[in-house]
């Protein structure tokens, strides 16, 4: 511990990333795809060695930010780029949320909230969810004298989405802070609120290229929003004198942003693959919640989680558990490919007999 460092970063407990597999592991505990990205990524990787790998970055991202507004019909300078959503994240924290009064979060919902509420000495006031572990719009709609409202829509790590209807309720009730709706889920069946950012300045929704285009490896994710608020991220960003992102990132998303009817494809195989599941594992005695992301959330009424979780892994299937009273019960299981999912039953049932 460093006298030079602040209080907030004394307080920091290093991220643990998903452990990485071992041989023949089956790694469902950190929501990634299960398939390959868009065939026309590998060749934007081998123009990218030859065409543009000793040239600086467009600073302006301009190619890829004009290729996410045509793909989610809004204008260019609506749309922010950056390191993995995790850093826009991260921008939108500093960028709007300093304002010296609470931010309203659900109480159980993407970890790294806290982590950087704590980092930009934010304070957090959280909002338990309600009896069906859903997000409780109502209550954090309800708040007063707040810095903004950020959730996860769907939620993790309980996969539940709320409509727009519901998301268009809270924004006509919070009118005075930015609403961050971070969408990292939501092409595995949930709405998007993208439609809505002209009708609500103050409404910013992030996004993510490592689940559903399969690229967690470049770190590449946005935000959408009014000119306002995306003029606000780029003044902190801008303030590091640094590139957006790299010019890797730009060709290789564009690419995968170029094959609609691979994207399509593959988030149908795994709505498909999680349904499947959910059904074999309700047939196993767990209870599953109901899930709009690539990922669910399920409990079992006489296995306790950790040793589900420890059973697992002893035949070579990672998933996630979490230490917290609420979910210590649970298992949050990525869907993988069929064969994955079929060999995850397999060793559920050996373990439950
Ligand atoms: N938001 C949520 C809800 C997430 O679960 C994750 C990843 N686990 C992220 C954001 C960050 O994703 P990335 O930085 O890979 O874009």
């Amino acid at each position: 511990m460093s006298q030079y460092w602040s209080p907030a970063v004394k307080a920091l407990t290093p991220y643990i990333p998903g452990e990485q597999p071992r041989e023949r592991i089956i790694k469902l505990n950190t929501n990634e795809n299960p398939y390959p990205p868009a065939p026309g990524v590998g060749q934007a990787l081998r123009d990218y060695a030859t065409d543009h790998l000793r040239l600086y970055p467009d600073p302006t991202s301009a190619a890829l930010r004009a290729k996410l507004a045509e793909t989610y019909g809004v204008e260019n300078q609506q749309v922010f780029v950056g390191n993995g959503s995790d850093e826009v994240l991260a921008l939108a924290f500093q960028a709007f949320f300093c304002h010296g009064a609470p931010l309203d979060a659900p109480s159980i919902t993407y970890s790294f909230y806290p982590v950087y509420a704590n980092l930009y000495n934010v304070e957090l006031r959280t909002h338990p969810l309600n009896a069906q572990w859903e997000v409780d719009l109502e209550s954090l709609g309800a708040a007063s004298a707040r810095s903004g409202v950020i959730f996860a829509n769907p939620n993790a790590p309980t996969g539940h989405a709320h409509s727009l209807e519901d998301i268009e309720t809270l924004l006509k009730r919070v009118t005075d802070r930015v609403v961050l709706v971070d969408e990292a889920y939501v092409d595995f069946g949930a709405e998007s609120a993208i439609g809505l950012i002209d009708r609500y300045p103050n409404l910013l929704v992030t996004g993510t290229f490592s689940k559903s285009r399969s690229l967690a490896g470049l770190r590449l994710g946005y935000a959408i929003g009014s000119v306002e608020l995306i003029d606000g991220l780029h003044r902190v960003k801008d303030s590091f004198n640094s590139y957006p992102v790299d010019s890797l990132a730009s060709l290789v998303g564009i690419a995968a942003l170029d094959d609609k009817a691979h994207f399509n494809a593959s988030r149908e195989r795994v709505v498909t693959t999680r349904e499947r599941t959910r059904q074999r594992l309700e047939a196993l005695g767990f209870e599953v919640l109901p899930s709009k992301a690539n990922f669910v959330l399920a409990q079992h009424p006489e296995h306790a989680g950790a040793q589900l979780f420890a059973g697992l892994r002893e035949r070579g299937v990672l998933v996630r558990h979490f230490n917290t009273q609420e979910l210590n019960n649970f298992l949050r299981i990525t869907i993988g490919t069929d064969d994955e999912m079929d060999s995850l039953i397999e060793a559920l049932e050996a373990i439950c007999g």
